[in-house]
């Protein structure tokens, strides 16, 4: 099993929960108030029979005018039309938005020959808060209607090699994903376990849907993963992206591999 972290660059976020382009060299955090640094990484995973893309990221296009998220997939050798799978742990815009690129009313696929799974009730919840800005309303009335959308509900698995869990706390019905075997198993925690300083440092954030559920939940995975030497997938993390956790003394210590 291959697994490739695609980045998609860093940006500022406030609460208009518009990303914005952040380039540390040249620009000054302290010109953008109250606004968090995020990158956004997803993953490409290449298991036996699938080529998967997690959480495809915002769906920006670079200074070229090509999707970043294709640039990338296109560095490390596959194509757009390659990906078989899309998996989504919820549907804000910054994991959901490269699910399909266009505007007023005209998207198309950004991996065409691609199913698309997500959990059936996130789906239902984004459609219950049309006022919020963390979401591309257009981009998911599109995708709602694709042939290529599944939908899953609940625990379970898709292949040997691929299965959810549903954890809520970010959102009431987001997932994490684990890929491999029980000898090398990766975990991917979206915005549960989205950075590894929020494993070293226990905190319950404000931008979840139930920050104390989340905090319960991002100490559990990184116990279990601890113990079974997970390789952690980090989707807001560009400097580390995958790494192990140890548990000893108290204290999460991060391994980068
Ligand atoms: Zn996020």
């Amino acid at each position: 099993m291959q697994v490739i972290p695609l980045s998609e660059g860093t940006y500022t976020v406030d609460i208009s929960k518009r990303f914005v382009p952040f380039h540390p060299q040249t620009d000054h955090l302290s010109d953008r108030p109250a606004s968090l640094v995020v990158d956004i990484v997803p993953f490409l995973i290449q298991t036996s029979g699938e080529l998967v893309v997690v959480d495809p990221g915002l769906g920006f296009q670079g200074n070229d005018g090509e999707f970043m998220i294709h640039s990338s997939i296109m560095r490390h050798g596959y194509s757009a039309d390659d990906v078989s799978l899309v998996l989504l742990s919820h549907l804000h815009k910054d994991h959901a938005g490269g699910l399909a690129y266009g505007k007023d009313g005209a998207y198309n696929l950004m991996f065409p020959k691609a199913t698309v799974y997500c959990q059936e009730k996130e789906m239902e919840y984004a459609f219950t808060k049309k006022e919020s800005s963390s979401f591309d309303f257009e981009k998911l009335e599109f995708i709602r209607r694709s042939p290529k959308l599944r939908f899953m509900n609940g625990d379970g698995t898709l292949n040997e090699e691929i299965r959810f869990e549903i954890s809520g706390g970010h959102t009431p019905f987001h997932q994490v994903f684990f890929f491999g075997t029980e000898e090398k198993k990766y975990f991917f925690g979206g915005d549960v376990v989205p950075q590894p300083s929020q494993i070293i440092r226990r905190f319950v954030a404000k931008y979840d849907f139930d920050g104390k559920l989340s905090a319960q939940r991002r100490r559990d995975y990184s116990m279990r993963g601890a113990e079974s030497n997970w390789t952690f997938l980090f989707f807001h993390d560009g400097k580390t992206p995958m790494a192990h956790v140890n548990f000893r003394h108290q204290q999460f210590r991060i391994i980068s591999v």
